[in-house]
């Protein structure tokens, strides 16, 4: 029976290869995104967390900074000489009535004053503040020590400032402003000065938010500081100063209040928009300059100022886009390559097969022509020789009974010479049909020579051979062959011998016996069977003529 492969060939194979190829590509697609996005919102929680940590770290760095500046001045607001300068103000003085330029020229020329005055740039320098100054309790600045590039402010009223009205309630206060006369983006920090447990004025420090910078490393971070309203103190990109990040609450100050604080009444909302709040990987992100991003943010210790991290998630988008393609590129060659590897070893296995069944087919024609007489398609000698000796043996170790028979078509050689050769070639095929039509299945016909034959007769007793021979000369004597138009009449004389013919120990010597009887037909006049006898030998001749 065919192998299924090879009787449907390799195109269903490869059918079932491309079906089975593209959906496994289907699948290996589905998996990958699953597994890109799985990947992605673990990578942007990662880097939301980061955020968080980085703007907790930075806040706390501020903190630091802000508690430091705060600490000098209520220091400085416990110093004895300070105390009796503000205390020879006293706690009910009024505004200078003086011109601004003219009070604070005479304060700055003040003996008692300027030593102090220089004691607190001394003090800006050592600690990295922008200024220190001292107010009377009338919010009159009386001196002050600064960075160089500063423009001075002894005399300025400051009266009304957030943390000048907490120093008044004798609390500490701290305020974000934009300096009246500096123009300064900075952080005020105030400590009630209190003589005899009254209020006699403030010690101010003032930090520039832009000295913050470094402190927090506002570039590296991508970071931006908002003051206790939600508007940007400080950014690395100077565009986005005075902008509100999402939640200010500046807007709720009065219009006055704003004005006085910022210099300003209107502000601009940074652009962050925040994503669709649906899917969960980017429920966290934000659009920042159209760029996906992740955003921590923390307050400083005091609540002052609040940081904002921000961090950039395109690369990361890009590459897990990247990654996920990468993983299905990879995914979709190994099955391809499967497939194909697959196809490979099925045509492989198609054509072993073919050319096996082929090689087959051949062997048969080989064996088959090796065993068969070309001329008229019955063994030949060497088959008959084959069978004859298997019969032989077979008979030897069983007991079974078999006849041998030779056979020779009479006066062949007139027929030659009367009709030409290949009448003659013609005869012959003829003559074998019509034997073959009267032998059984397990009989055989060999063609041993010109236009001699031997039949052999297994399981056949003497007197079913002897029968079976005369069966065949009358069958050849009475169907002549045909030549074209030409009937040709022929006879043939048969010698016959059974196994058990008490002379006989081997194939050849059966073959010579059945040869001689084949002579002695021919000797009796042709058109006869002459049977050699069992036994005894001598008389083992009987003959029988058509
Ligand atoms: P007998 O009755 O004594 O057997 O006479 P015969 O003529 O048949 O015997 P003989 O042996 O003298 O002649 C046999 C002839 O068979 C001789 C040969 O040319 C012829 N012959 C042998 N093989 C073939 C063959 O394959 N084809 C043909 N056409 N003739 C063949
Ligand atoms: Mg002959
Ligand atoms: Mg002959």
């Amino acid at each position: 029976m065919t192998p299924l492969i090879i009787r449907f060939g390799i195109r269903p194979i490869l059918w079932l290869l491309l079906v089975g190829s593209m959906a496994a590509c289907a699948l290996a697609w589905v998996g990958s995104v699953q597994f890109a996005e799985a990947r992605l919102a673990q990578l942007i929680e990662r880097e939301q967390a980061q955020a968080q940590a980085k703007a907790e770290l930075a806040s706390a760095n501020l903190s630091q900074r802000l508690v430091q500046a705060r600490s000098i001045a209520s220091t400085l607001a416990q110093y004895q000489t300070i105390q009796a300068v503000l205390g020879r103000f006293g706690p009910h003085v009024q505004p200078s009535p003086l011109p601004l330029q003219e009070r604070g020229d005479r304060w700055r020329a003040d003996p008692v004053l300027q030593p102090l005055a220089r004691g607190l740039a001394q003090t800006v320098e050592k600690f990295g503040l922008t200024m220190l100054w001292v107010t009377n309790a009338a919010g009159d600045t009386v001196m002050e020590g600064h960075i160089p590039d500063i423009h001075p402010f002894t005399g300025t009223n400051y009266a009304d400032r957030a943390y000048f009205k907490a120093a008044q309630q004798g609390l500490d206060g701290h305020q974000f402003a934009v300096g009246r006369v500096s123009n300064l983006y900075g952080l005020f920090f105030s400590s009630p000065v209190l003589v005899d447990g009254q209020f006699v004025g403030i010690v101010g420090a003032g930090l520039a938010v832009s000295k913050l910078s470094p402190v927090i490393d506002i570039k590296e971070l991508n970071a931006v500081v908002t003051d206790d309203l939600g508007v940007v103190v400080l950014a690395h990109d100077p565009a986005l100063l005075m902008r509100t990040m999402p939640g200010a609450t500046v807007g709720a100050l009065p219009a006055g209040k704003r004005d006085l604080r910022y210099r300003r009444q209107q502000f601009e909302a940074v652009d962050l928009i925040p994503t669709a709040a649906d899917g969960s990987p980017s429920r966290a992100q934000w659009h920042y300059l159209g760029r996906p991003h992740v955003m921590g943010n923390h307050p400083t210790s005091d609540g002052a100022l609040r940081v904002y991290v921000l961090r950039d998630l395109g690369a990361l988008l890009a590459r897990s886009e990247r990654d996920q393609l990468w993983w299905f590129g990879l995914v979709g060659a190994m099955v391809w390559l499967s497939a194909a590897l697959a196809a490979g070893a099925a045509q492989y296995v198609i054509t072993t097969q073919q050319q096996q069944i082929a090689l087959q087919t051949l062997n048969q024609v080989l064996a088959h022509q090796a065993n068969t007489d070309a001329l008229t398609g019955c063994a030949n000698r060497r088959h008959f020789m084959h069978a004859l000796n298997q019969e032989f043996h077979r008979s030897s170790r069983y007991g079974v009974d078999f006849c041998v028979l030779s056979a020779d078509i009479d006066h062949f050689k007139r027929v030659n010479d009367t009709y030409g050769h290949a009448a003659g070639d013609e005869v012959l095929r003829h003559f074998v049909a019509t034997i073959q039509s009267h032998l059984r299945g397990t009989d055989l016909l060999g063609r041993l020579g010109g236009e001699e034959f031997s039949i052999l007769l297994p399981q056949t007793s003497e007197d079913g051979g002897a029968m079976m021979a005369e069966r065949l000369r009358a069958a050849v004597e009475a169907s002549p062959a045909l030549f074209g138009t030409t009937r040709i009449a022929i006879t043939v004389s048969i010698g016959g011998v059974p196994s058990q013919a008490g002379s006989v120990h081997g194939v050849d010597a059966m073959l010579a016996c059945a040869d001689a009887a084949l002579y002695a037909a021919k000797q009796g006049g042709r058109n006869r069977v002459v049977w050699v006898r069992q036994s005894p030998p001598e008389n083992a001749e009987k003959e029988r003529a058509g």
